[in-house]
């Protein structure tokens, strides 16, 4: 039987803010455990919330990219159930009025991310703060308490039930992910919590309009597990109907060992969270001119930017187009970093060459900052050294080959010397001068009198060893173009004579 698998993602984001929603407390990762937790943290009697507005400005950010409606007033809720980690009783969360709401993103899936695009729709994006976490090791068989996350504001995202893979899914995490770092709104540093998932799942007959019954994987902390939960629960979906059960709406814990998906509670004992307005917070206004004003401290969103980068047409008004491959701009877009960086370089060096630019930057740069774990923001090689760099291969000073080997030098030395420098103290100047490539030629064509004699028997292999044997008796310093021009030369000669 063809079954269809149906996903909704809930991604809850932590909003880059140095103070909690509510409080003042610092919301820095890793502090002693609660250090920063302050009297509103701790839910003290008396206390009252009072919103964060810096906050506000960074979810408005994101309802504004997705083309979103941003409601005014949007209402705080209380969400009732008790916990330990939750000293209130309740938590502050967003139901009715949510500050988001509608909108969409564009995923890009298939191989190399480019071929096909889907819309997927939000929902609604809607404010909440973070609980604290409960401590069960290295308590003498208690549990400690840390409040310090208690307060933090997340920011949870709600899809429509609109993908079809656990693909589409992944695609779906990686481009929310992309869009809140390059807005700067979230770190969404994964390891720190930062960026988690809840995975709604269901599957159906292929061809049918009725959804299925979901189950909803809960915290979800890295792409992988999320695609094999996905996996694994739309297996064991297909496993029960096809075997005459029935599936119950439940949520579900993903087990990454077994790479199974266990039931943490049913509907039957889902919780009832009693949600009303809170009291103590105003319902919240955003004025037409306040979003004009956020509107206005936006960078360019990654779509946008992407489509600049594979655009031709040069607008003397409008922002730099390098009319780049598909595959080329998703790369430089995949950070904002990335896409500031090349754009750097392109400056200096004139966006005739920024495919060159591009490859540099999708080729050797990420290959380093792979291999050493860096952020390209900490790249011992900034934009204006790898563009002066690329600018002697432009000119011919070097080849493509030896500034690889320059750019080698340039990484690891601690002098950050130039490309000019490194060419300089280490010989590396092309051999462009015909007159002295010539001469090398002819040397290698009387010493290898057997391959010229293939080669006029119609060897063509023996052509590329003979360029081969040049290269290396000028150490990879003959400019290749040339060296190929004069061997050709001299070869068809000998055929002649
Ligand atoms: P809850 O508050 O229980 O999480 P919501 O109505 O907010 O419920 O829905 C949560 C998510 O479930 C949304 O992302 C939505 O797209 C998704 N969803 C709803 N119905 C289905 C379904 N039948 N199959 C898969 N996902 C679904
Ligand atoms: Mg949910």
């Amino acid at each position: 039987m063809q079954w269809e698998v149906v996903v909704g993602l809930e991604v809850h984001t932590q909003l880059l803010t140095q103070s909690k929603l509510f409080s003042g407390a610092s919301t820095t990762f890793g502090g002693m455990p609660n250090s920063q937790a302050c009297a509103v943290d701790l839910a003290l009697p008396g206390v009252l919330p009072v919103l964060n507005r810096g906050v506000v400005e960074l979810a408005v950010k994101f309802g504004l990219a997705i083309d979103a409606r941003i409601n005014s007033p949007s209402i705080f809720a209380r969400k009732n159930y008790f916990y330990p980690d939750l000293p209130k009783g309740y938590q502050i969360s967003q139901f009715e009025l949510p500050i988001v709401e509608g909108g969409h993103i564009k995923i890009k899936t298939g191989k190399s991310n480019e071929e096909n695009e889907k819309i997927i729709n939000i929902t609604r994006a809607h404010l909440e703060e973070d609980a604290g976490k409960s401590l069960h090791e290295d308590f003498h068989g208690m549990t400690g308490i840390d409040l310090n996350r208690a307060g933090t504001p997340l920011l949870e995202i709600v899809s429509e039930p609109d993908m079809r893979s656990s693909s589409e899914a992944v695609a779906f995490a990686k481009t929310i992910h992309t869009l809140v770092r390059w807005l700067g709104i979230s770190d969404g540093n994964m390891e720190e919590g930062s960026f988690r998932c809840d995975a709604n799942v269901s599957i159906r007959r292929l061809g049918d309009e009725k959804l299925g019954t979901r189950r909803e994987i809960k915290n979800l902390n890295s792409f992988r597990f999320l695609q094999q939960a996905i996996e694994a629960e739309a297996e064991f979906q297909k496993y029960t109907l096809e075997t005459g059960g029935e599936i119950k709406q439940a949520t579900v814990l993903f087990d990454s060992d077994k790479r199974e998906t266990q039931v943490m509670r049913t509907k039957e004992d889902a919780h009832d969270y009693r949600y009303f307005p809170d009291p103590d917070l105003l319902p919240l206004i955003i004025s037409p001119d306040w979003i004009e004003e956020i509107r206005a401290s936006m960078v360019e969103p990654p779509d946008l930017c992407f489509s600049r980068f594979i655009d031709s047409k040069i607008d003397s008004n409008s922002k730099a187009t390098y009319a780049l491959s598909k595959y080329d701009a998703s790369m430089l877009t995949a950070d904002i970093d990335i896409a500031n960086y090349f754009e750097k370089v392109v400056e200096i060096i004139g966006r005739k060459e920024a495919k060159l630019c591009a490859n540099w930057v999708i080729g050797e740069v990420a290959a380093r900052l792979n291999q050493d774990n860096k952020n390209i923001k900490a790249s011992p090689v900034s934009p204006k050294q790898l563009a002066e760099l690329i600018l002697r291969i432009c000119d011919g000073t070097i080849s493509g080959k030896t500034a690889k080997d320059v750019f080698s030098t340039m990484w690891d030395g601690e002098n950050h010397a130039s490309a000019d420098e490194i060419i300089k103290t280490k010989g590396l100047k092309q051999i462009s001068n015909s007159d002295e490539i010539t001469k090398l030629v002819d040397m290698i064509l009387i010493d290898n009198p057997q391959q010229v004699a293939d080669f006029c028997r119609g060897k063509e292999k023996a052509f590329n060893s003979l360029v081969g044997q040049v290269m290396k008796a000028t150490k990879g310093k003959a400019n290749p173009a040339q060296v190929n021009d004069i061997l050709k030369e001299r070869l068809n000669k000998k055929g002649q004579e």
